[in-house]
């Protein structure tokens, strides 16, 4: 049996005019604002799964759920009496502020700077969210904090607890307990939902992160996260903490519930084993080659079933490097997670429509997803190569140090030439290194060029002023380098 599973996405198409907001918004004006987004079916093949591993993947569904209900929370601790409310105005203001709400998770609208447009809510979310007392204003918060102990002050400042008022005075609140019903039921789907599949690395996930959400220690489920091998490759948890606009400590829960794209997984593991190769052959003198590159940081890559939270708001995320925790990053590096179905959705969306715009006619038909996905898998990997150690004046340096404010856009700019740089030479090479799925020859290569280009200007849209507008590049991060990890992980969420 061929299952499909099928998920509505909301890519966005252009970028908006800012939406300045007196009173909130009436029917025109919310389906304006509404139809920035636009509505893609995407698909994912889950024909390969075990009969167990289909049992998990609704297990997962149903836990995502309440990963909405939760994050909603978050957001706002009313924010389902409003939707509750929502649900039986049957009006077409009704039905349009409800939609609305569902896509931005909340009263308040991601592409207007968070301005309400809904009635009876604060004009803009506040900074803190959910994750503090509404009334609490920063300096308050940091008078309460330098009398605490050093231990509450972590907890404090932590990831996965919130803060409260009780009798006056601010308290801090662990998630298991602020969220107690929500991460209790959770942690019951997570169990079954390890009981039900058959891959080891995945049924230790899924029991150590139900541990974590009823202890509030996620260590062992971050690192059991890292070593998922298994053909369902869930994220469901705190992670991302954006949604702290006060101080950014607080993480926001979300899920993805996604299939690995077993084709790209070995598409990935023979560039991979030809990085080496590639360095050798950098047009670049021989002292700058690096003779043993490091090992890159894991990448998968999956296609999107169903994702939840914050996960599920506003412009959809295309690709995310998690985890945040840093003592796994010290042990285990991130994982860089590309959401395959997405990346084709915007690519429908926004890059066709682009290209039919700046490509000459001749060279339209040679947009192509495979060159587009093909180029943004060699960006990720060709940030591992070429110069990391230096010699400046007798000096061991990096490139960073010596770039320093301009390193983030160089780098970009690396990794998009030599994403191409290398592609062509295992193009050229295709005869003798045998390389599964790259396709080779004359049409091969215009397709990579023709794309990449216009691609280079659908970045353009960003703006000039920000490290991927400035090079044009696409969907990234940069590898190993915390400094510009946090920074560009939002740009892989928010800008693709
Ligand atoms: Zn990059």
């Amino acid at each position: 049996m061929n299952m499909r599973l099928i998920a509505a996405v909301f890519g966005l198409i252009a970028i908006p005019p800012r939406f300045v907001q007196a009173a909130a918004p009436g029917l025109a004006r919310l389906e304006a604002m509404t139809a920035r987004f636009a509505p893609t079916p995407i698909e994912a093949d889950a024909a390969g799964l075990s009969a167990g591993d289909r049992k998990a993947v609704s297990l997962l569904i149903e836990a995502s759920k309440i990963v909405d209900s939760l994050f909603l929370r978050q957001i706002r601790e009313d924010n389902s009496s409003i939707l509750r409310k929502l649900d039986r105005d049957f009006s077409p203001l009704g039905k349009a502020r409800r939609r609305y709400f569902w896509i931005n998770k909340g009263p308040w609208s991601t592409l207007d700077d968070h301005a309400a447009f809904l009635p009876g809510v604060p004009a803009r979310k506040p900074l803190g969210a959910a994750f503090y007392p509404e009334t609490m204003a920063k300096a308050e918060f940091e008078t309460w904090i330098s009398g605490l102990s050093a231990a509450e002050q972590t907890q404090a400042k932590g990831f996965f607890s919130v803060i409260r008022k009780s009798k006056g005075s601010l308290e801090i609140v662990p998630y298991s307990r602020a969220y107690a019903a929500e991460l209790r039921r959770l942690a019951i789907l997570l169990r079954e939902a390890a009981g039900a599949t058959d891959n080891a690395s995945l049924k230790r996930f899924l029991a150590l992160r139900a541990d974590a959400f009823l202890s509030d220690d996620y260590y062992a489920s971050d690192v059991a996260w890292m070593e998922l091998d298994a053909p369902i490759e869930p994220t469901i948890g705190p992670y991302e903490t954006y949604q702290d606009e006060l101080f950014g400590y607080k993480a926001a829960f979300e899920s993805y519930v996604t299939l690995r794209d077993d084709a790209e997984t070995s598409r990935l593991k023979a560039f991979s084993s030809h990085l080496q190769t590639i360095e050798d052959h950098l047009p670049i003198p021989r002292e700058y080659r690096n003779p043993k590159i490091a090992a890159a940081a894991p990448i998968r890559v999956v296609n999107v079933v169903f994702s939840a939270g914050d996960g599920n708001r506003g412009v959809q995320t295309a690709a995310f490097n998690l985890p945040n925790d840093e003592r796994v990053l010290a042990e285990k590096g991130a994982k860089r997670v590309m959401l395959k179905n997405v990346q084709e959705a915007k690519f429908r969306s926004v890059l066709t429509p682009i290209a039919a715009r700046v490509l000459a006619p001749e060279s339209r038909g040679d947009l192509d997803f495979g060159a587009f996905f093909g180029h943004i898998l060699a960006h990720e990997l060709c940030h591992g190569l070429g110069p990391h150690q230096i010699q400046v004046a007798g000096r061991s340096t990096t490139p960073r140090a010596e770039l320093k404010d301009i390193y983030g856009a160089i780098e970009e700019a690396k990794a998009d030439a030599l994403g191409l740089f290398a592609l062509q030479y295992l193009m050229s090479e295709n005869g003798r290194l045998q390389i599964p799925g790259l396709e080779s020859g004359p049409a091969a290569e215009r397709k990579l060029y023709a794309t990449f280009l216009a691609s280079s200007f659908r970045t353009l849209r960003f703006g000039i002023h920000e490290a991927h507008g400035r090079h044009g590049v696409s969907a990234e991060l940069s590898a190993g380098q915390r400094g510009v990890h946090r920074e560009n992980r939002r740009h892989l969420r928010d800008r693709l």
